[in-house]
């Protein structure tokens, strides 16, 4: 009984379909590469894109699975946080597609999407096992930057976040200072491959605190002002080169710094996870698999394709809530920009009486 996911939360138009083990019968994305053009997610435009591409998307997908549409047993949809346009269109969709073939409609939250996400089958190497409750969620994304305790299915516990810019947001803006393009968290990685992590001393903003917040924009200002000097367009390669790898070096030791403050509030936690687009960062990965395996816990990362926005993880996510014996969602169910994860079901319409 397979069951079809719809993920428009922010830019990329995302459907996939998954069994239900979990295994991943087929699989679409569609990045709005317009954006990266614009320097960045234009809402209006990227609702109006997830409109156009949702009904092609899906019949690939159903394609790829070999499947056709009244094979599919429930439909889910993000239906938050994120774009409204975008999740009013993609839930739409999902539930219309719902009511069409007579069945149930189920509306998944994103950020427990990503942080569900290590325990998907796909997402899995062959020698490694999906990581038990308890264990400690990093999302680290365009949108989002937060800790979060996952004790079970439906009990997250938020142990903090950014009070300022998200880790992606922060690699975007210092890319954008050092003339690279958007996306910049990859052009950044790579261009810190030729410059020396310590030739600028940069800040680590709350370092050693007692908590598990994050803060980039002191870290962001500091860049600028090493990169004012030279005026626009004439910043020297090596200059930019040293740049970013100074800025690799703060960000990835504030947030190991920060995990480990984390760790020490949950010391129950058996794994360390990481999930979002800065997941990609290898010297990130790395110094994250080190903490891990100092303090005696496994670390998995899900392959790139799953840690970015993708469809998957919203059916996953569907999956791992029915197992937990939890029923579909209403048809009324209206999509939140913006839903705490502690908040599961999304608010109900108010019912006139
Ligand atoms: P969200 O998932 O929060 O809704 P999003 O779609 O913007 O938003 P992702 O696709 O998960 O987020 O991640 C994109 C972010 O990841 C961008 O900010 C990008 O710069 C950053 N990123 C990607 N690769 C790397 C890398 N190698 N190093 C650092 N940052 C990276
Ligand atoms: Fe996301």
């Amino acid at each position: 009984t397979p069951l079809l996911a719809i993920e428009t939360s922010c830019d990329d138009t995302a459907c996939a379909i998954l069994d239900a083990h979990g295994t991943l019968l087929g699989e679409s994305v569609l990045s709005q590469e317009d954006h990266a053009a614009l320097g960045g997610v234009v809402p209006e435009l990227a609702a109006r894109a997830h409109l156009k591409a949702l009904p092609d998307l899906v019949e690939l997908t159903l394609q790829r699975a070999g499947l056709e549409l009244k094979d599919i047993a429930l439909f889910a949809a993000t239906t938050g946080p994120g774009l409204i346009g975008g999740l009013i269109v993609g839930s739409s969709y999902a539930k219309g597609l719902a009511m069409a073939c007579g069945k149930p409609f189920m509306g998944i939250n994103h950020i427990e999407g990503h942080i569900l996400t290590p325990r998907l089958p796909a997402a899995l190497r062959p020698d490694e096992t999906a990581p038990a409750f308890p264990y400690l969620a990093l999302l680290v994304s365009g949108g989002h930057c937060q800790c979060i305790a996952v004790e079970d299915t439906g009990q997250y516990r938020r142990l903090g976040g950014t009070i300022d810019d998200s880790a992606g947001e922060a690699f975007d803006k210092v890319a954008k200072m050092l003339g690279l393009g958007w996306p910049g968290g990859p052009a950044l990685e790579k261009l810190a491959r030729d410059g020396n992590p310590r030739a600028y001393e940069l800040p680590r903003p709350l370092k050693g605190r007692p908590s598990c917040d994050f803060s980039f924009s002191g870290l962001k200002t500091a860049v600028s002002r090493h990169v004012e000097p030279y005026g626009r367009d004439a910043l020297p390669r090596q200059v930019a080169a040293d740049l970013a790898a100074s800025f690799q070096q703060a960000v990835t030791d504030v947030m190991t710094d920060r995990i480990l403050h984390a760790l020490d509030m949950v010391p129950h936690v058996t794994s360390l996870v990481v999930a979002g687009g800065v997941a990609a960062n290898t010297v990130l990965r790395q110094r994250l698999q080190e903490i891990a395996s100092q303090r005696g816990i496994a670390f998995l990362a899900p392959p790139l394709q799953l840690c970015t926005d993708n469809a998957a993880m919203i059916g996953w996510a569907a999956l791992e809530r029915l197992k937990q014996g939890e029923i579909p969602d209403d048809i009324s169910l209206a999509p939140r920009p913006r839903w705490p994860l502690s908040e599961r079901q999304p608010h109900q319409p108010h019912t006139p009486h």
